[in-house]
C-alpha cells in the first residue's frame, strides 16, 4: 500500500510557510546527472562554484555519473578532491537521466534541492533567485524557459504534440517549457524519494506532487560542449513511458471502440436480415466480410499490444528491482551506506 500521507496540507498549528527558512543558514543541494559530459565538467564548476559561494547558504553538489564511457568520472573525482563539498555517486551502468536524477535525489542532505543539467543549459546564476523564492515560503520554484534554443523544428513540433496528447489523456497537467531545472523543498524531495515506481517520468512526477509553486523565467542557452543525449527514438520512448505512467486511457479506450464497432455491426445485421427477408439470399459480399474481419483483427491486435505494454510495466514494478545501482560513492558521511542500492 502507498504511504498514507503523501500530502502536506497546512494544519492549523503549522508555522507560516517560510518562517523557519529565514531563521538559520540553510543548506542547498544541487544534483547533476552526467552522461559522457567530460568536456563540460570543468566549465560547469568554474561557473557554478562562485555562484554557490556567494549564496548565504551552506551547499553541496551531488554529481551522478550515469555510466559515462569518457573521462567524466575522473574529472568529477578531481573536482571532489579539490572541494569535498562536491560529492560523486557513480552508478554501475547507464540508467538514463530520469534514474540518474532519482539516484541523486536519494543522496541529498540539503533543506532545498536543485536538479540541474551538466551542459550549462541551465544557468547557475538563477540559484540566488531560486533561494529567494524558497525563503518567501514556496516549496517548489520552477524555471520557465522562454526560448528553446538548439532544438530542431521537428523536435519542437513533437514536443507540442506530446503536451497536447498528455494534457488530454492524463489527470495531471504538465506545465509548459518547464524542465527539471527547479528548486524543491526537502519535504517535496522526500515525497518523491518515497515513490516506488520504476517508470520515473520526472516531469509527470514533479507535476503530480503539487505543493506551493512559484516560477522564474530564464533563457536557455546552447549546450556548452558535447552532444544532446536525446535522439528521436529516445524521446518517443520517454513520451510513451510518460503517457502510460500517468494515464490509463490507452487501456480504456478500447471498450469505447468495441461498443462503436458492435453497434455498427448490430445495425448492419438488422439491415441484412431485412434485406434477406425481402429479396432473398444474395451470395456476393465476401469482400465486405473480409474487410470487417481484417479490420477487427487489427483492432484486437492493437488492444492486445497495449494490454501487453501495461502488463509488462506491472511485471517490472512487481519484480521490485532497485531503481539504480551505485558502484561507489565519494564524499558522503557514510560512504558504504551511500553506495548501497
Ligand atoms: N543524462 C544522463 N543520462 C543519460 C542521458 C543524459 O545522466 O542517459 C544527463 C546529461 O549528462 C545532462 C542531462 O542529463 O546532464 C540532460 O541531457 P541533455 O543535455 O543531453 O538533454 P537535453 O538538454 O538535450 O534535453
Ligand atoms: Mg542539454
Amino acid at each position: 500500500a502507498p504511504p498514507a500521507t503523501m500530502t502536506h496540507d497546512p494544519k492549523p498549528g503549522d508555522p507560516k510557510p517560510g518562517r523557519g527558512r529565514r531563521a538559520r543558514r540553510p543548506r542547498l543541494s544541487v544534483v547533476i546527472p552526467f552522461y559522457n559530459e567530460g568536456a563540460n565538467v570543468d566549465a560547469l564548476f568554474d561557473r557554478l562554484v562562485p555562484v554557490l559561494d556567494r549564496l548565504d547558504a551552506e551547499w553541496e553538489v551531488v554529481c551522478v555519473n550515469d555510466g559515462s564511457r569518457d573521462d567524466t568520472l575522473d574529472r568529477l573525482l578531481d573536482v571532489h578532491d579539490r572541494d569535498p563539498r562536491v560529492k560523486v555517486v557513480d552508478l554501475s551502468r547507464n540508467f538514463g537521466k530520469e534514474l540518474a536524477l532519482s539516484a541523486g535525489l536519494g543522496h541529498v542532505t540539503g533543506d532545498a534541492v536543485v536538479p540541474m543539467d551538466a551542459d550549462l543549459q541551465h544557468p547557475p546564476e538563477l540559484l540566488p533567485q531560486f533561494l529567494a523564492k524558497w525563503r518567501e515560503g514556496y516549496d517548489v520554484v520552477v524555471a520557465v524557459r522562454n526560448a528553446r534554443v538548439g532544438q530542431s523544428f521537428k523536435h519542437r513540433m513533437f514536443a507540442r504534440a506530446f503536451y497536447w496528447i498528455f494534457d488530454n489523456l492524463s489527470e495531471v497537467k504538465l506545465p509548459r517549457e518547464v524542465g527539471d531545472f527547479r528548486l524543491m523543498d526537502r519535504r517535496v524531495v522526500e515525497v518523491i524519494n518515497r515513490m516506488p515506481e520504476r517508470t520515473r517520468f520526472m516531469k509527470g512526477i514533479f507535476a503530480w506532487v503539487g505543493f506551493r509553486q512559484a516560477s522564474i523565467p530564464y533563457e536557455q542557452g546552447e549546450r556548452a560542449g558535447g552532444e544532446t543525449k536525446w535522439g528521436f527514438l529516445k524521446l518517443l520512448r520517454l513520451s510513451f513511458d510518460g503517457l502510460t505512467a500517468f494515464s490509463t486511457f490507452p487501456l480504456r479506450v478500447w471498450s469505447l471502440v468495441g461498443m462503436a464497432v458492435s453497434g455498427f455491426a448490430f445495425v448492419y445485421i438488422v439491415i441484412r436480415v431485412i434485406r434477406t427477408l425481402l429479396h432473398g439470399i444474395d451470395v456476393p459480399g465476401y469482400e465486405s466480410l473480409l474487410a470487417a474481419v481484417l479490420f477487427l483483427g487489427g483492432v484486437q491486435l492493437i488492444t492486445l499490444g497495449i494490454l501487453g505494454d501495461y502488463l509488462g510495466r506491472v511485471f517490472n514494478e512487481v519484480k521490485g528491482r532497485p531503481l539504480y545501482i551505485v558502484r561507489s560513492a565519494h564524499g558522503f558521511e557514510d560512504e558504504e551506506a551511500a553506495a548501497a542500492p
